[in-house]
């Protein structure tokens, strides 16, 4: 199975992503931890993407396109994969679609996750990440065992630069203008599936079941 991610910042892409993999034996593929990676690194990709994600505002086109086209000839995706956060604007929608076509794969569904503005804020400000594995925790409705400690690996948790007001909200602006044209975008190829991101991680995940078991 192969599927695409679309929400907001902070509708809970990544959590639900990494549940659905360890349930139907998959790969997550998240462009922004991807990306972190490469800034942690100093890559050259690295460098030049660090600007526009403190900014908030969306890495350009070539060079994400570049990143994922790369990335999907591992061998480790071979089984199916959900990107999360790949793509975000109709050029890489665009392009993706013709790298699908040279892989010879196909994309099964295209899931929106929905999520009011005041939620997202709420969410994200209060968002915190390890700084090793990726995982994310919120202060208030998922929190670690202990303290700033990753439950996974004890790593450190820290507050993603982008998840603090300023950023927070040119990422919206940025979701509303580039990424949400991608739900039209799909609807017309009859990919879409419609998932409300409110409430309880288990509850949503839930739900997003029910919609794969159908696949
Ligand atoms: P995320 O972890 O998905 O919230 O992504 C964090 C940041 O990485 C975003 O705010 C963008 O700056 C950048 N980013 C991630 N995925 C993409 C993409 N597909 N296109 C452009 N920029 C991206």
């Amino acid at each position: 199975m192969r599927m695409i991610f679309i929400g907001p910042p902070g509708a809970g892409k990544g959590t639900q992503a990494k549940k659905i993999c360890e349930d139907y034996d998959i790969v997550q593929l998240s462009s922004g931890d991807l990306l972190r990676y490469h800034i942690e690194k100093g890559t050259e990709v690295g460098i030049h993407a660090n600007n526009f994600i403190s900014r908030g505002e969306l890495v350009p086109d070539n060079i994400m396109i570049d990143m994922i086209k790369k990335e999907l000839k591992d061998s480790r995706y071979e089984n199916g994969y959900i990107l999360d956060g790949f793509p975000r604007t109709i050029t890489q929608a665009e392009e993706f679609d013709d790298i699908l076509i040279k892989l010879r794969q196909k994309i099964d569904l295209v899931m929106v996750l929905m999520l009011p503005q005041e939620e997202i804020v709420k969410r994200l400000s209060q968002r915190r990440t390890c700084k090793t594995c990726g995982n994310s925790y919120h202060l208030e409705f998922k929190p670690p065992k202990i303290p700033n400690i990753c439950d996974i690996d004890g790593g450190t948790l820290y507050q993603r630069y982008d998840d603090q007001e300023g950023p927070i909200m040119n990422r919206l602006r940025v979701y509303d203008t580039q990424t949400k044209p991608l739900i039209e975008y799909y609807s017309k190829k009859g990919m879409v599936e419609f998932v409300d991101s409110i409430g309880d991680i288990s509850a949503i995940y839930h739900n997003i079941k029910s919609i794969l078991d159908k696949y």
